[in-house]
């Protein structure tokens, strides 16, 4: 951070990044709002999808928590959880309980909305350097077979995405 920018940073709270967000998205009075967070990487895209920098299929957030759709789905509905704080592994986030019990909301949720009991869950943290848990619901002939095929991505159109993403969000309101 440089000087000026930590001056700004302790006198108001607002951090200031490399590439601020556009005036015209949608979450920009959000990301003004938002406090700063201790843990963040620039580079990072769950960061950035974070703090709306790019745009989102959002379904969960709180104060710690966000989870959204995985762009490249397994399956319709193939969720992300991240801690809203840059943590490498899922094991560094310190409310990693919690963690687990937003996932949990999120599946049980997802079984409603999407009508299916199987859930499976993926903490391999490969993919990107920010924790995350991946929720992939399954369906009877999905194309996978007895386990998940990673190369069995499936094309959905942004409707399709937008109305996953509206069915997980109702199901965790109810
Ligand atoms: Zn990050």
């Amino acid at each position: 951070m440089s000087m000026r920018a930590r001056w700004r940073y302790q006198r108001t709270g607002v951090r200031i990044s490399p590439t601020p967000p556009s005036e015209n998205m949608p979450e920009y009075s959000i990301y003004k709002q938002k406090q700063p967070r201790e843990h963040y990487d620039p580079n990072c895209i769950f960061c950035r999808i974070i703090e709306g920098k790019i745009p989102s299929f959002h379904v969960y957030k709180d104060d710690s928590f966000e989870a959204f759709l995985d762009i490249t789905p397994l399956n319709p509905g193939h969720t992300i959880v991240v801690p809203k704080e840059h943590y490498r592994w899922v094991w560094d986030v310190p409310e990693a309980g919690k963690m687990f019990e937003v996932t949990r909301k999120i599946a049980k949720a997802m079984q409603t909305a999407l009508g299916t009991e199987w859930i499976v869950e993926f903490v391999i943290g490969e993919a990107v350097e920010h924790a995350h848990i991946q929720l992939i619901p399954r369906f009877a002939d999905d194309g996978h077979g007895g386990a998940i095929n990673f190369a069995a991505r499936k094309q959905l159109s942004k409707e399709q995405m937008e109305q996953a993403a509206e069915m997980l969000r109702k199901a965790l309101q109810e």
